[in-house]
C-alpha cells in the first residue's frame, strides 16, 4: 500500500516536500492555517485542508493519527512547532519530522522524541561544503 503523508506548514520548505512527493506519486495530505496557501497547494497534493495543528481536535478530526509520516514544515512560530509535535507524539504517530528553528528549538523537539529534526540551512551549508571540498580534491 502507498504511504500516506502529512505536511503541516506550506511556506517555502513543506511547500517543495509537499511538490517533490507529489510529483513522486505519493498521497499527501497538505495542512495549513492560512487559506491563501491551502488554495495554493490544493491542484498539487491528494488533499490540502485549512487548520491550526495546534488544535488536537482538529487533527483528530484529519485523522492524523493513521498517517505514516507527518512533517511538520511550521518555521517562525517556535511555540506552535513545539506544541504539534507535542500532539503528534500523544497521538503514537509513527513517523514524525520536524524542522527546526534554532538549536534551543533542536534540543526541545528531540526531547519531544521527533525523529528526525532537519535544520535546513545548515544542513545545506554542510552539504554544499562537502561538495566543495570533494570537487577541489578531484580537480587536484
Ligand atoms: P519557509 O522558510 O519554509 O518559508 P518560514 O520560516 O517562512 O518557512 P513560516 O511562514 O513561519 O515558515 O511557516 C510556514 C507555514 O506554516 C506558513 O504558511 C504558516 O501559515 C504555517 N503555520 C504556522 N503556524 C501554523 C499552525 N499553527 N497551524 C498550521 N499552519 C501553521
Amino acid at each position: 500500500m502507498k504511504k500516506q503523508f502529512a505536511v503541516i506548514g506550506l511556506g517555502r520548505f513543506g511547500g517543495s516536500i509537499c511538490k517533490s512527493l507529489a510529483s513522486e506519486g505519493m498521497d499527501v495530505l497538505a495542512i495549513d492555517s492560512d487559506e491563501d496557501k491551502v488554495n495554493e497547494f490544493a491542484p498539487v497534493v491528494t488533499q490540502a485542508v485549512i487548520a491550526d495543528s495546534t488544535d488536537e481536535k482538529a487533527l483528530r478530526g484529519l485523522g492524523i493519527r493513521n498517517f505514516d509520516h507527518v512533517i511538520v514544515a511550521i518555521g517562525d512560530n517556535i511555540l506552535a512547532s513545539i506544541l504539534t509535535t507535542l500532539i503528534l507524539e500523544e497521538m503514537n504517530v509513527k513517523h514524525i519530522t520536524v524542522k527546526a528553528q534554532n538549536d534551543y528549538h533542536e534540543k526541545v523537539l528531540a526531547r519531544l522524541g521527533a525523529d528526525e529534526i532537519v535544520h535546513p540551512e545548515r544542513d545545506i551549508g554542510v552539504r554544499i561544503a562537502h561538495n566543495v571540498v570533494s570537487k577541489n580534491v578531484l580537480d587536484y
